[in-house]
């Protein structure tokens, strides 16, 4: 059987631990491949050869790196077809979703390509007499991603594309449940021209993780997961002195008001709800309605399940795949199961009909949701939508601003006045306004509030090169023999 192995120092590495990792076609259920566990030792390595890049990378020039980072982008759009290909034979998310997976990851390439106006800094010219004051940002050193198994090329490219581009050297340590993707972009990146060493990828598991954490020679964590090992990442990781920034969990609340155009709705609902099989960690998860046009929201989504081709990704007519392992999709059922019983209605069950082979779970809507039940208050990451039912605006905002997740959020209605002061209150960090599954474009930051992220900086685009890099501030005089004297005061601006 295939064994996944490592990447260090610009080559493949096979694993030495001895500790593997089973790798599922999702489609079939069958295990497909073997992944390796890497030991601390190995860990230890791929940090050592990414901190002996790091002086001559840093050292090379804006020009150069934006060039490599050009060349990337050439070389994943050639690739596109191959990506989205390994992503869907171990995510099992269908072509086409797989496809934009990749168009989104790109969009973080051509960002880096931009990286020397990226880099400017600052400059008072005579901020004395004869002072010059100047700002510069400078990359950290050696800096690690630990990455979901949801998006395995995207969101590493969200965390590399800028901290390559700023100077850093990068050890990846990707999902064990999806790792292929990490070793085809390490291979593109090398064809790029980064210098080996600058890149290196470490499969595994909560050993590999907890080593990078407390590494010395590791200057800063990104980090993208469930909200609770989020937070073990940024306690531990700040703990030990590190820039961290971790994203965590999501309960995407979409509000629809009675004047919303509901067929648009709908459509927003279901595409938002099951797309990806509902693991993503903007996918709505929650239709708020208020109770006036409630029933009919409901059976318009209701009437559209149906029609969602679920299959496999080698199924060209399939719109939505499998989970990603049985254990997930046993327990994404197991909410669908205990719904009833805490009052809540299933109005389409998606365990009915669902494909034996593989981890197959149809889309499914459960209707009459309230808080406190177990369906609300946990992050289900599967394709199942709730509908909290409420009798005002008012009380469906309420309902969102006293969850405790923040990553995304949407609104429908025709009314501007009233989504203007929903993007003003709402304490979500990415607002959709008729947009279900609002990401930003890679020229702003991705990142949620609230329980859906943990640190001060968002990913990505600016906020994405203030996180990768350190400012520097130079005060300057070029002696001027004219004007020289002795002056034993404390330095003043003149
Ligand atoms: P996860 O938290 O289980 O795993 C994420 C990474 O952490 C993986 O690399 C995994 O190996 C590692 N890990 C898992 N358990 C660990 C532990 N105990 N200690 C140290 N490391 C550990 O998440 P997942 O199941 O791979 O991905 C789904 C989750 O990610 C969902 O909660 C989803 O909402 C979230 N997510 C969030 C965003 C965002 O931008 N906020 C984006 C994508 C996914």
């Amino acid at each position: 059987m295939k064994t996944i192995a490592h990447w260090i120092d610009g080559a493949v590495r096979e694993g030495t631990s001895a500790r593997t990792g089973d790798v599922y076609d999702p489609a079939t259920g069958q295990v497909q491949a073997q992944v390796a566990f890497a030991s601390v030792e190995e860990v230890d390595a791929a940090v050592a050869v990414a901190k002996q890049a790091f002086p001559a990378w840093r050292a090379t020039s804006l020009s150069r790196r934006s060039e490599i980072m050009f060349h990337l982008r050439e070389l994943v759009d050639a690739n596109r077809k191959e990506i989205a290909t390994i992503l869907s034979q171990e995510h099992g998310k269908v072509l086409s979703d797989a496809l934009g997976e990749v168009a989104r990851g790109l969009e973080n390439l051509e960002f880096a390509t931009g990286i020397p106006n990226l880099l400017k800094g600052d400059y008072s010219e005579q901020a004395s007499t004869g002072v010059d004051v100047y700002s510069i940002r400078q990359p950290l050193g050696v800096v690690a991603g630990i990455t979901p198994f949801n998006f395995p090329a995207m969101v590493p490219m969200w965390m590399f594309a800028n901290a390559l581009a700023c100077g850093n050297t990068f050890v990846l340590k990707p999902s064990e449940k999806d790792p292929s993707a990490s070793l085809f972009l390490a291979e593109l990146l090398k064809q790029a021209g980064l210098p080996d060493g600058c890149f290196n990828v470490v499969q595994g598991d909560r050993v590999v993780v907890d080593r990078l954490l407390e590494h010395p020679d590791i200057e800063a964590i990104s980090f993208v997961g469930s909200t609770p090992v989020a937070t073990h990442i940024y306690e531990t990781g700040t703990h030990n002195g590190k820039r961290v920034q971790a994203l965590g969990g999501a309960k995407n609340h979409m509000l629809v008001l009675p004047d919303a155009d509901l067929d648009m709705a709908a459509d927003a609902a279901v595409g938002a709800a099951y797309g990806s099989a509902g693991e993503r960690c903007m996918a709505v998860s929650v239709v708020v309605a208020v109770e006036s046009i409630a029933d009919e929201l409901v059976g318009k989504i209701a009437e559209r399940i149906p029609a969602i081709p679920v299959g496999p990704a080698s199924d060209a007519d399939a719109e939505m795949g499998p989970l990603i392992t049985g254990e997930h999709r046993d327990k994404v059922a197991g909410y669908i199961a205990g719904a009833p019983d805490e009052g809540a209605t299933v109005i389409v069950d998606g365990r009915e009909q669902a494909r034996d082979e593989g981890f197959f779970l149809n889309p499914t809507l459960i209707d009459h949701v309230r808080p406190g039940m177990r369906c609300y208050e946990d992050e289900i990451f599967g394709p199942v939508l709730g509908v909290v039912r409420v009798g005002s605006y008012e009380e469906g905002l309420q309902l969102i601003m006293d969850n405790p997740w923040g990553n995304g959020t949407a609104l429908f209605t025709r009314d501007g006045g009233v989504a203007r002061q929903f993007q003003f209150d709402v304490n979500v960090g990415m607002v959709g306004i008729n947009v279900p599954i609002p990401v930003p474009v890679a020229y702003y930051s991705f990142g949620g509030w609230k329980a859906s992220l943990f640190g001060d900086q968002h990913m990505y685009g600016p906020e994405g090169v203030q996180f990768y890099t350190r400012a520097k501030v130079v005060t300057s005089r070029w002696p001027d023999p004219r004007t020289s004297k002795v002056d034993l005061g404390f330095p003043q601006n003149r």
